[in-house]
């Protein structure tokens, strides 16, 4: 990749607006965001069937993961156009008088609420949950890789030396000294 074939666009720490023509899409989350660095928000998944995007990258803190449409994914994604045709004024208008100046959030989870994904109250059923909640009510296909494990090896690390890998299992930010 060079930097003329990627797009680069900076956002807000919780908020990344994907451009909606691109075929693939790459965002990442802020690694001091804590809880919140290593879980989709309702905008990812939202945005992902909603734009043109056939695969999208995210990095969180220690894991990065990986979505993509498949054939399967089109059948929701029929249904989250079909139920915005007929819905989205309606329900917008009604969110934005409850919520003037966040209706966003809301409005995406009743979307995706119709796809059969009802947004758990708890983020850590969220965190528990959202990876065969996408795979097995959306239909995307999600690949997740540690963010750790792929990069340990190439972080020379002055500190630990030769017992880099063991050391740096729990005490990984110290490698990047
Ligand atoms: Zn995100």
């Amino acid at each position: 990749m060079t930097k003329t074939r990627i797009r680069f666009l900076k956002c807000d720490p919780t908020k990344a607006n994907s451009p909606m023509s691109k075929v693939c899409t790459f965002h990442s989350h802020p690694t001091n965001a804590a809880a919140a660095a290593d879980i989709p928000s309702a905008g990812d998944v939202f945005q992902f069937l909603n734009f043109r995007h056939l695969r999208t990258i995210t990095a969180g803190a220690t894991r990065l993961w990986v979505w993509d449409k498949t054939k399967a994914t089109l059948g929701t994604v029929k249904k989250l156009g079909d139920w915005a045709e007929a819905n989205m004024l309606t329900e917008v208008r009604r969110l934005e008088k409850a919520f003037p100046c966040a209706w966003h959030d809301p409005y995406m989870k009743l979307a995706l609420k119709q796809l059969g994904l009802d947004w758990p109250k708890s983020r850590e059923d969220w965190e528990a949950h959202w990876e065969e909640m996408l795979r097995n009510v959306l239909r995307i296909k999600v690949r997740v890789y540690s963010r750790e494990g792929a990069l340990r090896p190439h972080w020379p690390c002055r500190r630990f030396g030769s017992v880099h890998q063991r050391r740096c299992r729990s005490r990984e930010r110290l490698c990047r000294d």
